[in-house]
């Protein structure tokens, strides 16, 4: 379960597939709910997401980008960092959506947050479909039909 700390923002996650202390900057109570259950979803045997950082809900318009994963890492001269992950949504498309099709957005970029830390972390179309077919091998089908019936264009990145 994803729970907030009494400061507010920083969530501690002890179960589901990302696990650990990140920051969850947004009070938009339904995209808490659905994130918290889309964390809990995936299979107990699954690999666990350790590089999670943030999370959030962006209230930025955006044309077709309903949620993004970026995956960085810093080289300090010779020592490459921890890598880190942020996961961005936007709540301008994401609102639109029904829980069933956010959910569906939410387990496409948890499957893009896995496969960068347990593959290798990649763009491309390839990577796109590979993500759809991860969300889906988690349980996620009907939510991601959800979103193909809803959003012809919105798609998240
Ligand atoms: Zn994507």
């Amino acid at each position: 379960m994803v729970r907030e700390g009494r400061l507010g923002g920083v969530a501690d996650s002890a179960r589901g597939l990302v696990v650990g202390k990140f920051v969850l900057s947004t009070r938009d109570r339904r995209f808490r709910r659905l994130f918290g259950e889309a964390n809990l979803r995936p299979p107990a045997g699954v690999p666990r997401i350790t590089t999670v950082e943030s999370v959030s809900l962006s209230r930025r318009p955006t044309r077709t980008t309903v949620g993004l994963t970026r995956y960085s890492r810093v080289r300090y001269f010779l020592v490459l960092s921890r890598p880190r992950q942020t996961i961005t949504f936007y709540s301008s498309l994401l609102d639109a959506l029904s829980d069933a099709a956010a959910s569906a957005v939410i387990a496409h970029e948890l499957a893009h947050a896995w496969l960068n830390e347990h593959v290798r972390p990649e763009e491309s179309r390839e990577r796109e479909r590979e993500a759809d077919t991860l969300a889906r091998k988690w349980g996620f089908g009907p939510e991601l039909d959800a979103l193909d019936r809803e959003a012809e264009t919105v798609r998240p990145d």
